[in-house]
């Protein structure tokens, strides 16, 4: 048998990949059962625009490990991938493109500009596409989707269409939040309020027709050249007699009214409040209450314009407020200014301070479409949350609170939206122009020249995706889909919409549960970030330990946040080899063997002829393990997975049944007895391949192919057609009848006798060539019959000259004993095998050296600047370690004490 010594991770990634894909092993057609059962998931798109970060990693690992378990498992399986047009984003990266050629999107104009945006996409965008084969997504990609495609923007265009019908879609005039940087309107998620340090500025209005002044405080002065009101809280005492008044307003020539309005909060400031309706949200409420006025003082581009009065006219809001303050200051009207913390909104992509603005825009009503997802989850408990605390809280409250949805912006890249205008101003809503001109009666229209907000497309994309609205055969198979995999920090923008868009148009959920991940963080806890630097790229990881181990870290991490830890991967990259030179030994030992499941059931003839306690019991182990990881597969856990597997592949099935295996299956003489073991022991491989399979699909595929025996009758019988391939053979389900809890209860028995010796042989420097004595006392009867038939392969595992069992044990005083389990005990006599007094004192020099050591890292912790100043790694490192030392002292006392 042919086998390279090193695994080489690239040369599987390259290959295996390719050739999967070629031959249509991800598209759910390759399930030729017609009583299947379906597994769906729809990938979240990445932008565009994006390249692989940890988080997609992180995601798509654990959608891949879902998807292929569940297609070994038999499910027609359908992982459907594309990608998001990304609005902001791919505008602002084609501007700046076009910006180093000195030029504008304007001097393109829309139709060349939106032309250049589709050149880039062709050119250099869907970067990740390469990148999620890298990863081994094992996603249709026949099935791709763009969000700008044709067959999804008439989706777009029909589902607008309808809500307009339904009146759950209008355009209006509202305040909103404007970038005057990005020139367009964001949604509340789009921007990131944050607290900052200010200043309060008391501002008095002299009272019409008296000597009295009104104070207001406000944090952003220039707008008061836009107040069309002051209000109080009718509550309030102090200004009683002034409700009704007329308020001289500085520096302008208008006089505005003092109105009395609940919502106004007496401990504010003074308790009278200016109320500016065209830059406020709150005031621009009280304005429609209270029929005020909206002065509209500030511009798209956040300069003051010509209602602020000609000296403002033009200047910066930032101008403006210095110069307020200056008048005020000279009208002896400033009454004081005070240092003040309070929350600011900023644009999310470019951090501009974002200007409320009124503007006319199109909204969504939320309402109905609120209530439809409320009732799903209170009804029908959908979606369910992975975990469901907090998410599901969080999900409802939201919901609960949920306000009217801006969804237009003033962007060129994105679907247009499909209203049209006569000449005489009239709205025409349309799925087409043609369409348009038919409604409205002539052919001089001039389309909306606004886009929708990206995550308009985003919402429908769970049917988008299968056809609707045609009624397709995807659409009615594939929705809705099993899960959906996301982080928490777009449960609102997307989750959430999905729910409503999909009860709405679907008449049911998008998804069953939504497995929500938790957050890779750098190895300091700080979120990974561009502008910070301290991201990790996967494909750097990937090209250091393999794709596969990086794989297994990543599976693992699950709903917890976690620090990026570079030696777990190396770890991981470890077990890869473990596996590798595992495989390697079985395939070196494999003349005249063949996998052969038989060898694997109790009831098939071959065990009976010849098994021992370890074959028994690696049968129990393997089928354990097998419905131990089934059942945190479905239940989304997938560290329990990982660790289950990791315990089994290395501890059970390398350090020990090999070991056990070893003299049968290397034996020289051909034998009936030998072509068993060594079948057996390639069929427990081929088995642990595939459980390991869905986690790390190259090393699987590269070894599962060159094993003896496994062809097409290997495959699930979903797939029989298909050529062999590990990716479609059937995943182990375990079989709890052939768990044998009498054989492993004997097997661990033996494991920790043979432990145990070893532990002493290490511990006491017994030179290797040397052979011990193993004095067994064991009251229970059982045990002794245990240890009896084990014998032969205890001596030979731990080069014992004599293993003598007993029903009490009684040794030599200078014998090295231990605890067994089921109240047995083990000696091992030391006469004749080591110089007593100088293992004495070299145990001694060891415990004093870990003592001083131990000394020295309390007296670095008990340093409360360590403590404050190192990285909080480093701290743990230390206290690990402190934990470490002391175990191993307790260690070094028992064994000196056995050698008095
Ligand atoms: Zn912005």
């Amino acid at each position: 048998m042919d086998i390279p010594k090193q695994y080489d991770p690239k040369q599987a990634e390259l290959h295996h990949y390719e050739r999967w894909e070629a031959a249509g092993y991800f598209a759910p057609e390759i399930n030729k059962d017609p009583k299947a059962p379906v597994f769906t998931i729809v990938i979240p798109p990445p932008n565009v625009t994006g390249s692989l970060h940890m988080g997609h990693a992180l995601q798509h690992t654990i959608m891949d490990v879902m998807t292929r378990h569940k297609r070994m498992s038999g499910y027609r399986t359908l992982w459907l991938p594309g990608m998001d047009h990304a609005g902001i984003s791919t505008q602002l990266m084609v501007t700046r493109e076009l910006k180093k050629e000195g030029k504008t999107r304007q001097d393109l104009g829309r139709e060349k500009f939106v032309e250049r945006v589709w050149q880039w996409k062709a050119d250099s965008g869907g970067q990740i596409t390469v990148q999620m084969r890298r990863e081994g997504a094992s996603v249709d990609w026949s099935r791709e989707k763009f969000t700008m495609n044709e067959d999804l923007s008439r989706v777009v265009r029909e589902v607008f269409v309808r809500l307009y019908d339904d009146r759950m879609i209008y355009r209006g005039n509202r305040i909103v939040n404007w970038c005057p940087q990005d020139q367009t309107v964001l949604s509340d998620l789009e921007v990131d309020k944050a607290p900052q340090a200010g200043k309060l500025y008391y501002l008095q209005y002299p009272v019409k027709g008296s000597d009295r002044r009104v104070t207001v405080a406000t944090t952003r002065p220039e707008t008061m050249l836009g107040d069309t009101a002051v209000a109080v809280n009718p509550n309030d005492e102090r200004f009683r007699d002034l409700v009704g008044a007329t308020v001289e307003l500085p520096l302008t020539h208008r006089e505005i009214p003092v109105i009395a309005d609940e919502y106004v909060d007496m401990e504010f400031g003074t308790g009278a409040v200016k109320i500016t309706p065209a830059h406020d949200p709150n005031d621009y409420e009280m304005g429609l209450r209270h029929n005020l006025p909206q002065v509209v003082v500030i511009d798209q581009f956040a300069k003051m314009t010509a209602d602020a009065g000609e000296r403002f006219a033009g200047l910066d809001r930032y101008k403006a407020r210095e110069k307020v303050i200056e008048e005020f200051e000279q009208l002896e009207l400033l009454e004081r200014v005070v240092d003040y913390e309070f929350s600011i909104s900023r644009c999310e992509r470019c951090k501009t301070v974002i200007e409320p603005l009124i503007s006319t825009q199109w909204f969504m009503r939320m309402d109905q479409l609120r209530d439809l997802a409320l009732d799903l989850m209170s009804q029908k408990h959908k979606p369910q949350f992975v975990p469901e605390v907090p998410y599901e809280r969080i999900y409802t409250n939201w919901l609960e609170n949920l306000r009217d949805w801006t969804i237009s912006r003033q962007l060129w890249w994105g679907h247009q939206i499909p209203a049209w205008y006569t000449k005489d101003g009239e709205v025409v809503v349309a799925k087409s122009e043609a369409e348009a001109r038919e409604k409205a009666g002539t052919s001089e229209l001039t389309q909306d020249q606004d886009v929708l907000d990206t995550w308009f497309s985003s919402a429908l994309w769970p049917f988008s995706t299968l056809g609707w609205p045609n009624e397709t055969e995807d659409l009615k198979t594939y929705y809705p889909s099993s899960v959906l995999v996301t982080a928490r920090d777009i449960i609102f923008l997307w989750v959430s919409r999905m729910v409503m868009m999909g009860a709405k148009f679907m008449g049911t959920e998008p998804f069953d549960d939504v497995f929500i991940t938790g957050t890779i963080l750098d190895s300091q806890g700080q979120r990974m970030s561009k502008t910070k630097m301290n991201g990790v790229d996967p494909i750097d990881v990937f090209d250091k330990y393999g794709v596969d181990a990086t794989r297994l870290t990543l599976a693992q991490v699950g709903t917890t946040d976690i620090r990026w830890n570079e030696k777990q991967v190396e770890s991981y990259r470890n077990f890869a080899n473990k596996i590798w030179n595992a495989a390697r030994f079985c395939l070196l030992n494999s003349e005249g063997a063949s996998v052969n499941s038989n060898l694997l059931d109790y009831s098939g003839t071959a065990l009976s002829l010849c098994h021992s306690i370890h074959d028994r019991w690696i049968v129990s182990r393997l089928n354990r393990t097998a419905v131990d990881v089934n059942q945190s597969l479905v239940g989304y856990q997938f560290h329990e997975a990982v660790q289950t597997l990791y315990h089994f592949f290395w501890d059970d099935f390398c350090d020990w049944y090999i070991e056990l295996s070893k003299s049968d299956v290397t034996e020289e003489e051909t034998s009936e007895r030998r072509a068993i073991a060594r079948s057996r022991l390639i069929t427990v491989l081929e088995q642990a391949l595939r459980l390991l399979h869905p986690f790390m699909p190259y090393i699987t595929e590269e070894l599962w192919l060159r094993l003896p025996g496994v062809g097409k009758q290997s495959l699930h019988p979903a797939y029989e057609h298909a050529e062999p391939t590990i990716m479609l053979a059937a995943y182990p389900a375990g079989d709890s009848s052939l768990i044998d809890e009498q054989a492993e209860w004997e097997m661990q028995a033996t494991i920790d006798l043979i432990s145990r010796v070893r532990n002493i042989r290490s511990e006491m420097n017994v030179k290797p060539s040397e052979r011990v004595r193993v004095l067994i006392g064991a009251p229970d009867e059982r045990l002794r019959n245990v240890y009896e038939a084990a014998t032969p392969q205890i001596s030979r595992l731990v080069r014992a000259s004599e293993v003598s069992i007993h029903d009490r044990l009684e040794a030599p005083r200078a014998s090295a004993r231990a605890i067994l389990v089921g109240g047995a005990e083990l000696a091992v006599p030391l006469e004749g095998l080591i110089d007593f007094e100088q293992e004495r004192q070299r145990l001694r020099r060891e415990r004093e050296k870990l003592n001083a050591e131990a000394t020295k890292l309390e007296t670095q912790l008990q340093n409360p600047s360590f403590v404050e100043r190192a990285p909080a790694d480093r701290v743990a490192e230390v206290r690990d370690r402190i934990a470490d030392i002391a175990q191993r002292t307790a260690q070094l006392q028992q064994t000196i004490e056995n050698l008095q």
